[in-house]
C-alpha cells in the first residue's frame, strides 16, 4: 500500500470519529459548506436556524445518524487501510451524514418552499400539487402534444397537396397558353413561364439553351429568368468546353438531376466548377429533343440552397420541357418557312421569274406583277382563274397540246412537276419563248391537284441565241463535210468517169450497130441497157454527193446503221483503193433500226474512215487494213472503226477537242463535230488503242424506241 494512501485513511478515520462526537450544529455547518454541496443562501440559513432551535427533537433521528456516520467513516478508513483507493469510496460515506428534516414541520415553519441542502433527507413528506396530479397532467399534455403533432402532420400534408395542385394548375395553364400561340410570341411566353415556375417552386434560375443547327457543338442561351442576378452566363458557348459531362448526358437523352454539387460524379468535375462559379447549388436539366435529335436543354436551378428534386416534380417539369420544345419546333419551322419564302422571293426577283399559284378548290389564282408582264395578262384579269386561262389561250397553237397534256399529267398525279419550253403569243410584243416550271402544293385524297404553283420565265433571248448557235453548228458541220468531200474529189471524179466512159463507149458501139444494114437491134438493145445501168451508177454517186453537200436541219428517222456504213463505203471505195487501204466489213445482220439523221451519220462514218486511212498512210502497202464492225449491245447498236495506224496519244480525249490536229492541212474539227453528231443522237463516241496496234473508234446509238437515257 503506498504511504500516502495509509496517511489519507488514517486522516479520514480521525475526521469521522470527530464528526460522530461533534454536536449537530457543527455537522450541519460542515454539511452545508464543507462537502462540496452547492450552498443555497437564505434557505440554508433557515435550515441552520431550525437545527439550532429544535436540535434533534423536531428534526429527529440525528443522533443515530451521526453514530451511523461515524461507523461508516471508520469502515471506510479500514477499507482504505486495507488497500482500497480513496476515490472508490462513495462520497456520502466519507462526507458525513446529511441532516434529516420533518417535512410537516418544515411546512408549518413556512420553509417547505425552499429546498433543503443537497443530500438532506425529508421525513414524512406530503405530496404537493404537482406530485399529486403530475400523471393526469402529463397524460393530458401528452395527448395535447399528440393532437398537435397530428394537426401539424395534416397541415404539412395539406400544404404539400396544395403545392402539388398549384404545380399541376400552373402546368395546365402554361400548356393552354402554348396551344394556339403565334410563333412570334413563343419567346416571351417561355420566359414568362420560367418566371412563374421559379416563383412557385422557389427556384432561382431557369435557362433554356439551344443547340446550333449549323455547328452542333455550339449552344446558345436564349431564354433566362434569374431574379437574383449573378456572374454573366456564357452565350453562345462550346458546350464541350463548359459542360462536357452535361452535354454527354443530354445528347444521350438523359436528364440531369443534381440536389447538391457534392453528389456530382468525378467525371463531371468541369461542369461542377462552372456551376460553382455561377453560384448554382442544385440542377435539374431536361434535354429538348422533340424529334429524337437534341435541339436544346431546359434547366432549373437553385442558388441559395441545395434542394431535392422529387419524382413528382420532375415529371411535371418534364411536361414543361415538352411544351417548350414543341413550341420552339413550331417556331423554327415557321421561321424556316419564312426564310425560304424570303429566299424564294429574292430568287424569283433575281431570276426575273413570274410567280403564280392556283387553288382549284377555291377557283382562285394569285399571280404576281412579273407574271402579268411576261404573259401580257391584261389589267383586270385578276378574278377566279382568269389570268391562268388567258395564259393558256395565248400558247402557240403548235405547242398548246403538249402543254395541255403535261398539265393533265401533273394534275392527275402521273408526274410531280412540269418543266416545259413553249412559244407564246404575247399580245403586245408578239411571239416569245417561255420556260414554264410548275408543281403541286396540295393534292386531294384521290391524288388530284388542289393547289399548284409555278414560275414562268421569258427565255426568248436565250432561245434566239441557242437557235443562232445551232445554225452556226450546222454551218460548221456542213463546212466540215464539204471539206471531207473535197478531199475525196479526185476519187469521186474517177467514180463518175468510169460510168461515163462506159456510157460513151457503149453509145459509140450502138452507133456502129445501127449503121449496119440491117441494124443489129438486139445488140443495140443490150448496149442501151448497159448505158442505162452505167448512168444509174453515176446518178447514184451524184445523188450521194448531193445529199452530203446539202445543208439541212437535223431530222431523226428510223434507219439501219449498216446501210449508212455501206453507202459511205461506196463513196470512198475508189479513194481507199487509190490509197492502198483494204476495207474489211463485219456488219452484224438483222440489227434493229436506230433513230438517226442519214446525212449526219454518213458524215460521222466518213470522217472516221478517212482519219483511219490517214493514220495508216505511212504503213507498208500490205499493212493498211481497215476493219468496220457493227453489233447489238443490249439496247444499243455499236459501230467500231479499227485501223492499223500510228495509234493514239496517252490522253485520247484530246483528239475530240476542237482544233486539235496533227495534220498539216487539218482543221482539227472533224472529231469534235462527230461527237456533237453522236450527242444529238443520244449516243456516245470514244477512242481506244487496239492491243495489236492502231486505234479503234467506237460509237453507240440507242435502238429506235428505247427509253431516252437522259
Ligand atoms: P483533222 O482530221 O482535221 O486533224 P480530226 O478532228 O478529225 O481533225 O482529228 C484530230 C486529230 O486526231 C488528227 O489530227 C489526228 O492527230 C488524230 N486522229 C484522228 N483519228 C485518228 C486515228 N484513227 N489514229 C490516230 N490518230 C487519229
Amino acid at each position: 500500500m503506498p504511504w500516502h494512501r495509509a496517511c489519507l485513511g488514517l486522516l479520514l478515520a480521525a475526521t469521522m470519529c470527530c464528526a460522530a462526537a461533534t454536536g449537530p450544529e457543527r455537522v450541519l455547518k460542515r454539511n452545508s459548506l464543507g462537502r462540496g454541496v452547492a450552498p443555497f443562501g437564505t434557505a440554508a440559513a433557515a435550515f441552520r436556524s431550525i437545527s439550532y432551535e429544535f436540535g434533534l427533537g423536531p428534526i429527529g433521528g440525528r443522533l443515530f445518524q451521526e453514530i451511523e456516520v461515524g461507523a461508516r467513516g471508520a469502515r471506510a478508513a479500514i477499507r482504505i487501510l486495507g488497500g482500497a483507493a480513496p476515490e472508490s469510496i462513495p462520497p456520502q460515506i466519507l462526507g458525513g451524514a446529511a441532516p434529516d428534516y420533518d417535512w410537516r414541520e418544515l411546512e408549518r415553519r413556512g420553509a417547505g418552499a425552499a429546498r433543503p441542502p443537497a443530500g438532506s433527507t425529508i421525513q414524512f413528506p406530503q405530496p404537493g400539487f404537482w406530485e399529486h396530479y403530475r400523471w393526469p397532467i402529463a397524460g393530458t399534455m401528452g395527448f395535447c402534444l399528440l393532437q398537435a403533432a397530428l394537426l401539424i402532420g395534416l397541415l404539412v400534408n395539406r400544404a404539400k397537396r396544395l403545392q402539388g395542385k398549384a404545380e399541376v394548375t400552373l402546368i395546365a395553364d402554361i400548356s393552354a397558353r402554348f396551344v394556339n400561340l403565334a410563333p412570334g410570341e413563343v419567346d416571351r411566353e417561355i420566359v414568362e413561364a420560367q418566371r412563374r415556375i421559379c416563383e412557385l417552386l422557389g427556384l432561382d434560375l431557369a435557362a433554356l439553351w439551344q443547340w446550333s443547327m449549323e455547328t452542333p457543338r455550339i449552344v446558345t442561351m436564349t431564354h433566362l429568368y434569374r431574379p437574383l442576378g449573378g456572374p454573366p452566363l456564357p452565350a453562345p458557348m462550346y458546350a464541350h468546353e463548359h459542360f462536357p459531362w452535361s452535354q454527354q448526358q443530354l445528347e444521350a437523352g438523359r436528364l440531369i438531376r443534381v440536389s447538391s454539387l457534392a453528389q456530382v460524379p468525378a467525371e463531371a468535375a468541369r461542369d461542377r466548377e462552372v456551376w460553382r462559379h455561377l453560384g448554382i447549388k442544385a440542377i435539374l436539366t431536361f434535354p429538348l429533343a422533340p424529334g429524337g435529335a437534341i435541339i436544346g436543354a431546359l434547366s432549373f436551378n437553385t442558388m441559395r440552397r441545395e434542394r431535392a428534386w422529387p419524382d413528382g416534380l420532375v415529371k411535371r417539369l418534364q411536361l414543361v420541357a415538352q411544351i417548350f420544345s414543341n413550341a420552339l419546333e413550331r417556331k423554327w419551322a415557321e421561321e424556316a418557312f419564312r426564310t425560304s419564302e424570303a429566299r424564294l422571293a429574292a430568287g424569283v426577283e433575281l431570276a426575273g421569274l413570274g410567280y403564280y399559284e392556283v387553288d382549284f378548290g377555291e377557283l382562285a389564282t394569285f399571280a404576281d406583277e412579273r407574271f402579268h408582264a411576261i404573259c401580257g395578262v391584261p389589267a383586270g384579269h385578276h378574278r377566279g382563274l382568269q389570268a391562268l386561262e388567258f395564259g393558256m389561250a395565248q400558247l402557240h397553237p403548235d405547242d398548246r397540246q403538249i402543254m395541255l397534256d403535261e398539265r393533265a399529267r401533273l394534275h392527275d398525279g402521273r408526274i410531280d412537276r412540269i418543266s416545259i419550253e413553249y412559244r407564246y403569243l404575247h399580245p403586245g410584243t408578239g411571239e416569245k419563248w417561255i420556260h414554264h416550271l410548275a408543281g403541286v402544293v396540295t393534292r386531294s385524297a384521290t391524288g388530284c391537284a388542289v393547289r399548284t404553283c409555278g414560275v414562268v420565265r421569258d427565255i426568248t433571248p436565250y432561245k434566239r441565241a441557242e437557235l443562232e448557235a445551232q445554225e452556226l453548228r450546222g454551218n460548221l458541220t456542213h463546212l466540215a463535210r464539204v471539206n471531207s468531200l473535197g478531199a475525196l474529189s479526185g476519187s469521186l471524179a474517177h467514180e463518175l468517169n468510169q460510168p461515163l466512159g462506159v456510157i460513151l463507149s457503149n453509145a459509140q458501139a450502138a452507133q456502129a450497130y445501127l449503121l449496119q444494114d440491117p441494124p443489129d437491134v438486139t445488140e443495140v438493145q443490150a448496149i442501151l441497157a448497159d448505158i442505162v445501168a452505167a448512168d444509174r451508177r453515176a446518178g447514184e454517186v451524184i445523188e450521194r454527193l448531193r445529199a452530203l453537200l446539202k445543208r439541212g436541219q437535223l431530222s431523226l428517222q428510223p434507219l439501219l446503221l449498216n446501210q449508212v456504213i455501206e453507202g459511205v463505203l461506196h463513196l470512198v471505195r475508189a479513194d481507199l483503193s487509190r490509197r492502198g487501204v483494204t476495207a474489211v466489213c463485219e456488219l452484224a445482220p438483222d440489227l434493229p433500226l436506230i433513230a438517226g439523221d442519214h446525212v449526219q451519220l454518213q458524215q460521222l462514218v466518213l470522217n472516221l474512215i478517212l482519219n483511219a486511212a490517214d493514220a495508216m498512210a505511212t504503213n507498208d502497202p500490205g499493212m493498211r487494213r481497215l476493219r468496220l464492225q457493227t453489233r447489238l449491245d443490249q439496247n444499243k447498236v455499236r459501230a467500231s472503226v479499227r485501223d492499223e495506224g500510228s495509234g493514239l496519244p496517252r490522253d485520247a480525249e484530246r483528239l475530240f477537242q476542237p482544233f486539235y490536229t496533227t495534220k498539216p492541212q487539218g482543221l482539227g474539227l472533224g472529231l469534235a463535230i462527230c461527237r456533237s453528231i453522236v450527242a444529238a443522237h443520244h449516243g456516245q463516241l470514244w477512242a481506244e488503242p487496239h492491243p495489236e496496234g492502231g486505234a479503234v473508234f467506237h460509237f453507240e446509238l440507242p435502238v429506235a424506241g428505247s427509253p431516252d437515257p437522259s
